[in-house]
């Protein structure tokens, strides 16, 4: 019984939990994530060194955030209902509820938050995310690449030459 917990703690994404945590989300947000249960992502946590926010704290957190109470299923960021599509020319993105941005109704790149968490860093604003396959809408990691805005253009000159070639 012990065993089989111990496993599972092991298997969550402490380091994304942690940075979670400290974005401002609480154990349940983190659980849909990164799996377990609020108890489970508690005491991992805790484990891990971390200050946990006290029950009061983290309900001031949330109000403060325009947060009223914990999102539950459909109304999370992760599920779809929780994403907005946003287009921009003929680039489609995903856009997110964050609660960095300190209101409830304000909405951050999914791409952006996915590649940070990577990195375990903000983007340099010199920085931007690349979507691989061309899909703006597949923020799998495998499918992001974080380069210089420079790169970022010489890639793009890359994929029109190449389609143009194709097109002769
Ligand atoms: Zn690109």
């Amino acid at each position: 019984m012990r065993k089989r917990k111990r496993r599972s703690d092991a298997r969550m994404d402490l380091a994304l939990a942690t940075s979670m945590y400290a974005d401002g989300y609480g154990c349940e947000e983190i659980a849909d994530i990164c799996g377990g249960n609020s108890a489970t992502v508690y005491r991992a946590l805790k484990r891990e060194g971390v200050t946990m926010r006290s029950r009061g704290e983290a309900q001031r957190l949330m109000i403060e955030q325009g947060r009223k109470r914990v999102l539950r299923g459909q109304e999370h960021w992760h599920w779809r209902g929780g994403r907005r599509k946003v287009t921009s020319g003929r680039h489609n993105h995903w856009m997110v509820l964050h609660p960095r941005s300190g209101r409830a109704s304000a909405y951050v790149y999914e791409h952006i938050l996915v590649a940070e968490r990577i990195l375990g860093r903000r983007l340099r604003p010199n920085e931007v995310v690349h979507h691989i396959n061309g899909d703006g809408l597949d923020n799998s990691p495998s499918n992001l690449r974080v380069m210089t805005r420079r790169e970022h253009q010489t890639v793009h000159a890359e994929i029109r030459k190449s389609f143009a070639t194709q097109g002769e």
